[in-house]
């Protein structure tokens, strides 16, 4: 089963973002199913690390529908705050998911923590863990990351989530300035994908 190309697949994710990332990444010949189309709702996130999460919804919604499911956990780590939000990156927004109120929560977590963190290199990384659930139960999963820095300021609009205050390593503006389609050729989703892109 696991050698055999997968010609359809649901991506379980209620994060229109993210759908619309994934969908990108997939060839163009791939038939894609939606959550919507099954109106489901996501389960809850209850494991501990991006890599159980991922497997979580990737199970539950390859249950619900009979269909191959890819899943993906994903969020923002900052060093000083000892890796938080991490697996808590959605959560951080309220159950409105409100990206803004993540993003001033980041701010002040950092100010809490150093006063001064404006004046210095705050170091942070998007991790993305990819699982593919088959009926059955068989599965596969990789993780991607990209390390870089927090803004002192959120900028640009492109993107979702913590775009605005993320700068990649090595460039100068944040993954909210880029231009998405530059932004999906280097990210951790993209980075995950291609140890999974022989599955298509
Ligand atoms: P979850 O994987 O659905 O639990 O949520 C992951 C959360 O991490 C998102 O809601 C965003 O806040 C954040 N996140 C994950 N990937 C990205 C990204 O590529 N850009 C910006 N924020 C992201």
């Amino acid at each position: 089963m696991l050698n055999k190309k997968i010609k359809e697949i649901l991506i379980g994710t209620n994060n229109i973002g993210k759908l619309k990332e994934i969908k990108d990444l997939l060839p163009k010949s791939t038939k894609i199913y939606s959550t919507k189309d099954f109106k489901l709702k996501s389960p809850k996130e209850s494991g501990k690390s991006f890599l159980k999460n991922s497997l979580i919804k990737a199970k539950f919604f390859s249950e619900k529908t009979n269909l191959i499911c890819l899943a993906d956990d994903s969020g923002l780590e900052i060093d000083i705050l000892n890796g938080k939000p991490g697996i808590f990156s959605a959560r951080w927004g309220g159950a409105k998911n409100n990206f803004n109120k993540a993003i001033s929560k980041v701010f002040r977590e950092l100010y809490k923590k150093d006063k001064n963190w404006k004046l210095k290199k705050i170091k942070a990384r998007f991790v993305c863990a990819l699982t593919i659930y088959w009926p059955g139960g068989k599965l596969i999963n990789s993780i991607g990351k990209i390390e870089g820095y927090i803004s002192k300021n959120k900028r640009g609009k492109n993107g979702f989530g913590y775009d605005p205050i993320f700068i990649p390593k090595n460039k100068r503006v944040t993954f909210g300035e880029m231009k998405m389609n530059d932004k999906y050729k280097i990210d951790h989703r993209f980075k995950a994908f291609k140890k999974i892109k022989k599955f298509f």
